[in-house]
Parts: structure tokens; sequence; C-alpha cells
């Protein structure tokens, strides 16, 4: 039988991995692929499959009732998996508004035309940030409490308490996955892994925070992609899944791996005032999904780094006009 569902922020970068991910892997699944195309979404990441027959790109905000609305009574959603976001910390501190509007107003939006429209499944692919900060030890697990510190991670926070409210009052079937920080192909140069790359290829000072201790937990995309999926195929109603691969390393290990990947020397690392707010440490439990879900990530987190770089170092064609368009 096949599947109708739809993809917000199928433009930005782990959604347009999952686009992808769904063409190539559920030939059943017709898939329409709703994008605001802000400064983070661009067609070029879906080159090659904006055409496929399975895959309807539709731009628009999650935000707008009515487009939301007309969308969900023409498309009959079988499915839903919400990755649309205003997605920057460093942005969010700036300009919190538009994470609530997007992130939490958008969320609403999409969890009413899901209820009022007999929407089978509601994936929130939401964040590990909105657990805050670990010390030197433990990892977060589902049932940590939230402690957001950022407005991004706020926002992220408020839609998963919108999303559990949905499933308690209104019996609607919302899942949620929160997951740990995505390296991979066609992510926005202003991440951290595309500007230490874009920077270091150009034998140009490589920004890092403070003093680079601050540690995150690394997931290859794709491996990110397959659990939402099997979130939304064998998770619970109700259920939060955290996503992880078991991939501490602290900033400077990073960026370090990725100079010597790419023969550039460490002292092009400059160490800039700390972000407001840094969170310290992030790292995942996600024995959840491993054992109630099956899914397991890639192993080596060096070797899918290391396969990250490569293919921006192959694939400057896509980056270098999104960093001039940016600079401009
Ligand atoms: P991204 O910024 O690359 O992409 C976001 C996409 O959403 C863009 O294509 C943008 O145009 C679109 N968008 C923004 N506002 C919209 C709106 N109002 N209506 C419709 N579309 C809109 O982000 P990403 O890194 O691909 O993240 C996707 C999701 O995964 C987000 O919800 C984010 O919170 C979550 N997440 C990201 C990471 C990560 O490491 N990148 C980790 C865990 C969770």
């Amino acid at each position: 039988m096949s599947t109708t569902v739809l993809i917000t922020g199928g433009a930005g970068f782990i959604g347009s991995n999952l686009v992808r991910l769904v063409l190539a892997e559920r030939p059943d699944w017709h898939i329409v692929n709703l994008d605001k195309l802000t400064y983070a979404g661009h067609r070029s990441t879906l080159d090659g499959v904006m055409d496929h027959p399975r895959h309807r790109f539709v731009v628009g905000d999650i935000a707008d009732r009515a487009t939301v609305e007309s969308l969900f009574a023409e498309a009959r959603f079988d499915t839903v998996l919400n990755l649309a976001a205003e997605s920057h910390v460093d942005r969010s501190i700036d300009g919190p508004a538009i994470f609530v509007q997007t992130n939490v107003q958008g969320t609403q939006t999409l969890l009413d035309a899901a209820r009022r429209h007999g929407v089978s499944t509601f994936v929130q692919v939401s964040t590990d940030e909105v657990y805050g900060a670990l010390g030197p030890t433990g990892l977060f697990t589902e049932d940590t409490p939230l402690a957001p510190s950022s407005p991004y991670s706020a926002s992220k926070a408020a839609a998963d308490l919108l999303c559990q409210a949905w499933h308690r009052t209104y019996g609607l079937d919302v899942r949620i996955t929160r997951c740990s920080n995505n390296h991979g192909p066609r992510q926005f140069p202003e991440k951290l892994i595309p500007v230490v790359i874009s920077r270091a290829l150009a034998d140009r000072a490589v920004p890092v925070y403070g003093d680079g201790s601050n540690i995150r937990d690394w997931i290859q995309v794709t491996d990110h992609c397959r659990a939402i999926l099997a979130v939304a195929e064998s998770g619970r109603a109700g259920r939060t899944y955290n996503i992880g691969a078991d991939g501490e390393l602290s900033n400077l290990e990073l960026v370090r791996l990725v100079l010597e990947h790419l023969g550039k020397p460490e002292s092009l690392i400059s160490f800039v005032r700390d972000r407001p707010g840094h969170d310290w440490r992030y790292a995942i439990d996600s024995a959840r999904a491993r054992d109630e879900l099956g899914w397991s990530p890639a192993r080596d987190v060096g070797a899918a780094l290391r396969a990250t770089v490569d293919w921006y170092v192959a694939h400057q064609d896509w980056w270098r006009p999104l960093l001039d368009r940016s600079a401009s």
C-alpha cells in the first residue's frame, strides 16, 4: 500500500538527505516536501531528485495556516515528518522571534492540521539541545529534564511539549526524535564542519569558540535519517527516542581531525570569544532506539567524519555559490 508523507524542511541539510533516502529505499512512498526556502533552504540540495515522480516540492511556510490547511486537505497525508526549523544557535541569540514563529507556531499549525485531517503518524524531529548541558560524565536519556539554554533550543523544547500535549489531550500519534549533532553532505556552510573546511581550504583562520573544550556527539546524517524512518515505522505513539552514535569529540579534536585530513596546519586555529550560554557537553544515550527499533548507526565516527570532509572537497561547486551569496 502506498504512503503519502509530508516532509517539511526538505530543502535543508537533514531534510534533503531524508528525501533522498526515502526515494531510494521506500518505493511506495510519495513525498510532498514543504519548505519556505529561507536563507538555509536551497533547491540545489535536491539536485537530481527535484523532478522525481514521487517527489513534489511546495514552497511555503509551516506557520501559515492557509497554506498548511489546503495542503493537508488536498494531499491526505498518512505521515508527517517535521524537520522545518530555524536551526542556527548563533542566529537565535541575535534574533529569537523567527525561532518562536517557525519552531513553535509552525509546529502547532502542523499538529492542528494533522489532527483535523486524520494523519496516522506525526514525527517531530527535535534535538538533544533541549536537555541543556552535561558535565564531564553522564549521558542524556529520554528522562533527562528539559533545560534548554539558547533561544533555539528553548523553541525546540516548546515544540516538543506541544507535541506531547497533542498526544495526551487529543490522542494524536506523535513521536519525538532527539538527535545529536549531524554531519554529512549539503549542510549550509555557516555550520561548524563546513566552516572549518571552507576556511582551511582557503588557508584562512579557523575560528574555535572559547578554548575548544566544548564537547559534541557527532552522527552521520543518513544514520539520523534512518532513525527517523525507524521511529515513523516502528516507534510507539507518544514516545521520545534519543538518537546518537557515541561520537563524542571536543570542538578542538574535531577541528584537528578535519585539518589533519585536509593536510592543513593546526596554526590556522584561531580561538574566539565564547558563545553566550554555550552548553559545555552533549552526549546521547540512544539505547531505547537501538533496543526497541533495531536501529543502529555506523560504527566508526572518525571514518564517517573523514568521508564528510571528502564530500565537501569534491563538491565545492555546491557550497561555494551559497557561501558567496551569504557573504554578499
Ligand atoms: P537547516 O537549517 O539546514 O534546514 C531547515 C530547513 O527548514 C530549510 O530548508 C528552511 O528553508 C526550512 N524552513 C525554515 N523555516 C521554515 C518554515 N517556516 N516553513 C517551512 N520551511 C522552513 O536545518 P537542519 O540542520 O537540516 O535541521 C533540520 C531539523 O533537524 C531541525 O528541526 C533541527 O532542529 C533538527 N536537528 C538538527 C540537528 C543538526 O545537527 N543539524 C541535530 C538534531 C536535530
